[in-house]
């Protein structure tokens, strides 16, 4: 994975293409949510520096990003089926037990998986990106 490599040194108040980590100059816009909003508060333990920079996919990157934004939309499937899952089996053969206090460990259990899910989702993310190409100049005001 690029976001392996050491920083890269990007000038801040830059358009980035978020897989090549590249100074770009037009490029498909990644779509700003609470996802990203929040890593750029925690951007400290990010690699990729989101500070300032307009993030971007080029057109040079777009198959490789479409790659990994279709892996993830996977992961976070199969992470949301497996909390899902783990959590009804967990509450089942608690229920069974017909012990009070088992079935509220086992709802406070199912609380904490479903909190984790955000977390992992931080370390996997990859955010969407408009459809249409910007000439990244036109997006300096914001
Ligand atoms: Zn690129």
């Amino acid at each position: 994975m690029a976001s392996k490599n050491k920083d890269i040194e990007v000038p801040e108040n830059s358009n980035i293409c978020i897989i090549g980590h590249e100074v770009i100059e037009k490029g498909y816009r990644v779509k700003d949510d609470r996802v990203l909003s929040l890593m750029r508060s925690a951007k400290q333990k990010l690699r990729m520096k989101l500070k300032n920079n307009r993030l971007y996919v080029c057109e040079h990157h777009r198959e490789e990003y479409m790659k990994k934004r279709k892996g993830f939309e996977r992961n976070l499937m199969m992470l949301a089926a497996m909390a899902a899952i783990l959590f009804v089996v967990i509450f089942i053969v608690n229920v069974m037990s017909g012990d009070i206090w088992k079935i509220l460990q086992s709802l406070l259990l199912g609380i904490l998986i479903f909190l984790m899910v955000p977390i992992f989702l931080f370390f996997i993310y990859v955010p969407a990106i408009e459809e249409k190409m910007t000439h990244a100049r036109e997006g300096k005001k914001r």
